[in-house]
């Protein structure tokens, strides 16, 4: 393969057998002089990816500067991993993937198709710019696709086969990168690595924290219990019913009630009926998680993370949305108006959708503003 379409698509096997030719290892990356350019690169990608949301394209005419851009690819992840920092994955992930699409659609089929090999994606080229692919790949790659048109009752199934135009074989090719991506990391990195990064590792966890800082003052508004996702009010309905919670469970239902504004002793009195409930190890452990004792304020886990961690639970038609990657997201969404029903004084608001919210808002505590609202 051409080591300029290696370095468009860093992420294909051809390139480490490329490397391999050319003489590059680990340990010229990290610390060889002449290598410094490409680690300059991978630091440039990490926070484009972060800070503006893609993996911009730069001017490559030589060798060197198609080796230099599959170099940065691999300094990024290894970046991303030392910071074991799980936004910035996301972030990373969703802007690599979302970068490698744009390239992905100016290429011809059979390229499109042995990159969906590569990924592990079971298809085959069909006539016209078409592929045949597995329904299992197609559901395990469409699930967030909401859109009529993804809908595995809208496709005609051959044998369990279904055939997909250009267009939307490269968009199941971007989520499974993505997902792969994300799955992958944080990869295992060594002190050298960390020595070698630590000015940008530093630089980069300031950017996550101001970023971290800029989500919490979105707000989050008055503490809702109707406006829980489903994972979290189902695993707090089972704490409060006296059910225990795996530690992951416990793990992500603090971060999330203390993103959005209840306080230790709240959460304490929320986990009072739980049958193991140890009010020291409980204060201990809330406290942990919410930066008092830590000095690190962890925030809850994405959908993805929760979905690995089995703690993903009855998702609902909102959840199912192609763009909802965080049960935060799910909370501040659910609590805004929809246009149409802006200007309008349905009732709602008041008994909320399920005719709690009164209750609801006793349960909550901190009930100080509702900026969402
Ligand atoms: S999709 Fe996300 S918000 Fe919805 S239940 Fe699963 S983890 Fe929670």
């Amino acid at each position: 393969m051409e080591p300029r379409v290696l370095a468009l698509f860093p992420f294909l096997p051809e390139v480490s057998s490329y490397l391999k030719q050319n003489g590059v290892t680990l340990d010229t990356i990290i610390t060889d002089p002449a290598y410094e350019r490409a680690r300059d690169l991978g630091i440039q990608r990490v926070m484009e990816a972060f800070l503006d949301k893609e993996v911009k394209e730069h001017p490559m005419v030589s060798d060197v500067d198609y080796l230099f851009e599959m170099l940065s690819y691999i300094v990024a992840r290894m970046i991303v991993s030392s910071t074991a920092d799980e936004m910035l994955i996301i972030h990373y992930s969703l802007a690599e993937a979302v970068s490698m699409h744009k390239r992905l659609v100016e290429q011809d089929m059979d390229f499109v198709h042995e990159v969906a090999l590569s990924l592990d994606i079971n298809a085959s080229l069909e006539t016209g710019e078409n592929m045949r692919i597995h329904f299992t790949d197609y559901l395990k790659l469409s699930s967030k696709m909401r859109a009529k048109e993804w809908a595995l009752v809208s496709q005609e199934l051959d044998s369990g086969y279904l055939v997909l135009d250009k267009r939307r074989m490269c968009r199941l090719i971007q989520q499974s990168l993505e997902n792969k991506i994300s799955d992958e990391l944080p990869l295992p990195v060594n002190d050298e690595i960390i020595e070698t990064f630590r000015p940008t590792i530093e630089n980069v966890k300031v950017e996550i924290e101001k970023k971290k800082e800029e989500f919490k003052k979105e707000g989050f508004g008055r503490i809702s219990f109707v406006r829980l996702p489903p994972c979290m009010k189902i695993m707090l309905n089972a704490l409060k019913g006296g059910e225990n919670l795996p530690h992951v469970g416990r793990f992500a239902l603090t971060a999330f009630l203390n993103t959005i504004g209840i306080d230790t002793e709240g959460i304490l009195a929320l986990y009072a009926t739980s049958p193991d409930f140890n009010v020291n190890l409980a204060r201990y452990q809330i406290e942990h998680i919410t930066g008092k004792s830590s000095g690190v304020e962890y925030l809850p886990q994405s959908c993805h993370t929760m979905v690995s961690q089995g703690i993903c639970f009855e998702p609902d038609s909102l959840c199912k949305k192609e763009w909802m990657t965080h049960p935060l997201s799910y909370y501040k969404i659910k609590g805004k108006p929809r246009d149409k029903d802006k200007g309008k004084d349905t009732g709602k608001d008041k008994k909320g959708e399920n005719g709690k919210s009164q209750q609801d808002e006793k349960e909550g505590k901190n009930d100080t503003s509702d900026k969402d609202n």
